[in-house]
């Protein structure tokens, strides 16, 4: 997230002028907009969930051997890598899997030291954009190992979904704005305007917010230094997060993605309804068994908004086959995709949002 490129060096040196953390500058997907007339509680809550990976997911990443500059030695891609086990070891029921072809990786890791530390936002990862990268590393994560851990699981946070906590409308930040873009234009970070905007004056929309509290001890908080916040008074001083995953962190981290028990997952037989008894923001996972090489058809029933994604049941294979939301729309999520006989999948149902509980059900044919 933050390195403090004179933090050592400061004290002994007789520098007096204050320098800057360097800090994460993440790409942040427009905030999904909806059709006249969806009521502000429906959109509520699949803002919510907008940008959160499907839980159950292997997200499998890939570090850049080429251009030279955007490769690193592999002391550095063992702090990424150990990062990753630090979110799993949370017990979160999203997996990670480091894959050696690009083809096959879901994010794209470069380590360019002239291009600062960033992350697209959860999903957002899988917009085709000219430039390969989902996440760049802009230091080096050996040089100081806790900034350096700090800073990897920080862009992971923003790959797993999670925004910038010191942008959380909750916390109530007051800031010196002419100080912050002052601070921010100035080097390590040499900032424009539109990107400090971006990254710290400028609040979540609320309802892309988990509950009502900041938490200033996150992983996803930068640090301040002294003079760049008006309010609260107590953090005129500046403003310096505990380091790691915080005790909310990682609550929420189990609440978007709690764990999935391989034991016990309920099988989805073909033309049986299925009623799904969830709330916003949960998901129900089914095996299917293909009987026959057929193209199969999966749908939700009900008024509710639902993202389907169905998946072959192997370990290492994480891509959807096929996927659908229908989320803030009138028509209900449908799959439509040929399977292979003998052959088993998953399907996994995240309901974003229903009007009322137990009139959803799901069914295959
Ligand atoms: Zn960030």
């Amino acid at each position: 997230m933050t390195r403090n490129t004179n933090a050592g060096k400061a004290s002994r040196a007789k520098a007096t002028v204050p320098v800057s953390p360097r800090y994460c500058a993440a790409k942040f997907p427009p905030v999904r907009t909806f059709a006249p007339g969806v009521e502000a509680g429906r959109v509520r809550l699949i803002r919510q969930t907008a940008d959160k990976w499907i839980n159950g997911t292997t997200l499998r990443y890939w570090f850049f051997d080429k251009p030279a500059r955007w490769s690193a030695p592999n002391a550095q891609k063992n702090v990424v890598r150990d990062a990753f086990r630090r979110w799993k070891a949370l017990g979160i029921g999203l997996d990670f899997a480091e894959v050696k072809n690009r083809a096959d990786a879901d994010l794209r890791i470069a380590f360019d030291q002239t291009d600062g530390s960033w992350s697209y936002i959860g999903t957002d990862v899988r917009t085709k954009r000219s430039d390969p990268r989902t996440m760049n590393f802009g230091w080096d994560l050996t040089e100081d190992p806790k900034e350096g851990m700090d800073t990897a699981i920080h862009e992971i946070g923003h790959t797993l979904g999670f925004p910038h906590e010191h942008q959380n409308p909750f916390a109530g930040i007051v800031w010196n704005e002419p100080a912050v873009y002052a601070s921010l234009a100035a080097p390590p970070n040499r900032w424009s305007k539109s990107t400090t905007f971006h990254n710290i004056i400028e609040k979540i929309v609320p309802d892309t917010v988990q509950g009502s509290d900041w938490d200033a001890d996150s992983v996803m908080h930068y640090p301040f230094e002294a003079g760049l916040i008006d309010k609260p008074l107590k953090y005129r001083n500046g403003i310096t997060p505990a380091g790691g995953l915080s005790a909310r962190d990682r609550k929420w981290a189990l609440q978007f993605y709690p764990p999935i028990k391989a034991k016990g997952t309920p099988r989805l037989l073909p033309l049986q309804s299925t009623a799904l008894t969830l709330a916003a923001g949960q998901q129900a996972n089914f095996l299917f068994k293909a009987d026959a090489s057929r193209v199969y058809e999966f749908r939700t029933f009900g008024s509710a908004d639902t993202v389907m994604a169905l998946y072959e049941n192997k370990s290492g294979s994480s891509a959807a086959i096929a996927e659908d939301d229908d989320s803030g729309t009138e028509r209900n999520a449908h799959i439509k995709t040929a399977l292979k006989a003998g052959k088993e999948y998953v399907l996994r149902v995240r309901l974003q949002y229903a009007k009322s509980s137990g009139k959803t059900a799901v069914m295959a044919w």
